[in-house]
């Protein structure tokens, strides 16, 4: 039984009796963005569903990442490039300075893909955080983080912000590494992580699907989706 100590010999849960903001007092926080788009509301249908299977889960999640791609790379700087087009020649733009993207181990994978469909071109930065269940703290366990830091952005992707400890600890590490600019990108978020990731990191642009009620006592989102890690991976 998951808890962090007793109270008259039961286990306490890691967010029993934690009050939690409600989602209207989150709403309209800065730097916070809630995707409105409906092809967005459709996709998150199919995802919550509990029947659907991890290999259309998985997928979901990509086409999701895509799509959350496209909102947060919105404000991007550009350059001017000459180019010569078949007729003659002319000035495009392109990117301006390399994009990162940091899929916080292992369920970010599935979004950190769908955003490569959107940018090819991208430094994939991973970083393993586990949360204890008990104290529902984030560990590292992995990094793959390069020395040479030549990003414009860097994009921490994680489908699920529930108590936030996970992303304001990938936000840490890349902002110790020297990373210049900084963007959150999940699916679903509870009130409790945003209003926290928002106090601790308010620099940091925030991009998700959705936004739920409330923690459950043991800290997973409700209605949420169950573990976003164990249904793309397929191990319950
Ligand atoms: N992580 C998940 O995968 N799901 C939750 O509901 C909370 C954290």
């Amino acid at each position: 039984m998951v808890g962090t100590s007793t109270q008259g010999g039961q286990p306490k849960l890691p967010m029993q009796g934690v009050a939690q903001p409600t989602r209207d007092e989150v709403l309209n926080l800065p730097r916070v963005h809630i995707s409105q788009h409906p092809v967005m509301a459709h996709k998150m249908t199919l995802l919550r569903d509990k029947h659907t299977q991890p290999a259309e889960f998985y997928r979901l999640v990509k086409e999701i990442g895509a799509l959350l791609a496209y909102e947060a790379t919105a404000n991007l700087a550009l350059e001017s490039h000459e180019i010569d087009t078949p007729l003659q020649s002319t000035t495009g733009r392109l990117l301006a300075g390399g994009i990162g993207i940091t899929p916080i181990l292992r369920a970010g994978l599935g979004l950190a893909e769908g955003f490569r469909e959107v940018i090819a071109d991208v430094q994939v930065w991973h970083l393993g955080l586990r949360r204890d269940e008990r104290t529902l703290q984030a560990l590292e366990y992995y990094n793959q983080l390069p020395h040479k830091v030549n990003l414009q952005i860097c994009y921490a992707v994680d489908p699920m912000l529930a108590t936030g400890g996970s992303a304001i600890d990938a936000l840490n590490i890349l902002k110790r590494r020297g990373v210049p600019r900084l963007s959150y990108v999940g699916i679903i978020a509870a009130p409790y992580g945003l209003l926290k990731l928002t106090q601790t990191h308010p620099d940091v642009d925030i991009y998700i699907a959705t936004l739920d009620d409330s923690l459950n006592d043991l800290g997973y989102i409700v209605p949420g989706l169950g573990d976003a890690g164990d249904r793309q991976f397929g191990t319950f």
